[in-house]
């Protein structure tokens, strides 16, 4: 596409990133979907170049850029058709360390987590019975000791199969015995090697993409006290923080995957001759795209002035959430254009539309659904009356 974006940030790593993802092309994602496997070698390589830990700080090992940076590594490895869903979470749930874990909890996890020793790449939040409403979860650690004993399921914890580590959201007091809903909950980082098979059990649930999800079981996980991340009954508000941070960098990937079907459509109604011209020619093909490009551009906008606050340590909330929904209409829309310009092609595997028009629907629903972000704009900025 001759210049989706005017001024891109961070353009040396944009360029790094993409040459990267240049090695891991098409084929490599088609093979991986058909058997929904997880991308070892992309991760890997991600890691080594330094990609994964662009937002620890330097003093840990990381790069110690901002969350624009992060939003430019994830933006790039979607516009190029590849997905970053198998390990963007390490750049939100390592956030909730940074931010809320002791220095001895700093010291021992970051280091190995900006190397690659040690990958955070699960983050356990959503529950069977829960859904939306956080404040239900029931998984409960009671305290034995030095340590908590933890009984309870989580639902659609994603890559737990191919992380170390993971930050889990439970309850430490009962919803009823809380001061308010949303206080005695828990942060705890659950070390997966010594969890699985000692109470922790993992089931992959097969989704319609390839995003390694899983249903989890504890009964009786044993995890150190040691291992509560911050004061214990003030998880929610640290898992909030990490959350504006996850909404902003997957709006980030929506903004590349908008591009890439923006990049793919514009190709090929140039190529693709019917009624002996290029279907492109025809405005009722070209119009769609170009309102695309419109919307990806809007989206775009807001995504940067989501991370900028962020950056700045501002309340962000609506902003993120108001970046994740344009951003995520705005891939959907442009995913529906670049299938429909496609024709029959779009349909075809070795075109990747079909894989990436999967991929992208996603995001209306997870990680917060649509309706969920409008009621907070609803509610929140325009003040009108609560429903829920
Ligand atoms: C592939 C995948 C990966 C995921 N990965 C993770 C992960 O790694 N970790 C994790 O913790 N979670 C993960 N999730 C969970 C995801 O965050 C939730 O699916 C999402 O937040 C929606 O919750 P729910 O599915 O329980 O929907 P529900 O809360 O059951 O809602 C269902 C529908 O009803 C609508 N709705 C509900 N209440 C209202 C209301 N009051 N007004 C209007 N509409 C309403 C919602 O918008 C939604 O469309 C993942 C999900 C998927 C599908």
């Amino acid at each position: 596409m001759p210049a989706v974006s005017t001024s891109e940030t961070f353009p040396e790593i944009r360029e790094a990133v993409r040459r990267l993802c240049a090695r891991f092309p098409g084929p490599y994602w088609r093979a991986l979907d058909r058997e929904r496997a997880y991308p070892t070698e992309f991760v890997r390589a991600l890691t080594e170049a330094g990609f994964l830990s662009v937002l620890i700080p330097e003093e840990y090992g990381g790069s110690g850029l901002g969350l624009a940076a992060g939003c430019a590594v994830l933006e790039e490895i979607h516009r190029s058709g590849g997905n970053g869903g198998a390990c963007h979470a390490q750049m939100y749930t390592m956030g909730v360390v940074l931010r809320h874990g002791s220095p001895a909890q700093k010291a021992a996890y970051l280091p190995k987590i900006a190397s690659g020793e040690l990958r955070l790449q699960a983050f356990g939040v959503t529950e069977p019975d829960a859904g939306t409403d956080t404040t239900r979860i029931t998984t409960f650690a009671r305290t034995d000791g030095d340590t908590y004993v933890v009984n309870g399921r989580k639902l659609w914890i994603s890559r737990a199969e191919h992380s170390d580590l993971m930050v889990l959201l439970c309850r430490t007091t009962p919803r009823d015995q809380a001061a308010k809903p949303s206080d005695g909950m828990s942060v705890l980082l659950v070390d997966m090697r010594q969890a699985v098979g000692n109470g922790l059990t993992i089931t992959p649930v097969r989704t319609m993409l390839n995003h390694a999800t899983t249903e989890l079981a504890f009964e009786d996980l044993r995890v150190p006290t040691a291992n509560l991340i911050g004061e214990e009954g003030k998880g929610f508000r640290y898992i909030l923080d990490g959350m504006n941070a996850e909404r902003i960098l997957i709006a980030a990937e929506c903004i590349g995957d908008a591009k890439f079907f923006i990049d793919r459509a514009s190709a090929y109604a140039k190529d693709r001759e019917v009624f002996g011209r290029p279907i492109g020619e025809n405005q009722g093909v070209q119009f769609p795209i170009a309102r695309a490009y419109v919307q990806m551009t809007a989206a775009e906008h807001m995504v940067r002035h989501a991370a900028a606050l962020f950056e700045a340590g501002e309340p962000c909330g609506t902003e993120a959430n108001m970046a994740k929904l344009a951003a995520s209409e705005a891939s959907w829309y442009a995913a529906d254009v670049c299938l429909q310009t496609h024709g029959g092609f779009g349909f075809a595997e070795e075109f990747d539309i079909e894989r990436k028009f999967r991929e992208t629907r996603l995001y209306q629903v997870a990680p917060i659904s649509t309706n969920l972000i409008l009621s907070h704009v609803a509610t929140h900025v325009l003040d009108l009356p609560k429903s829920f």
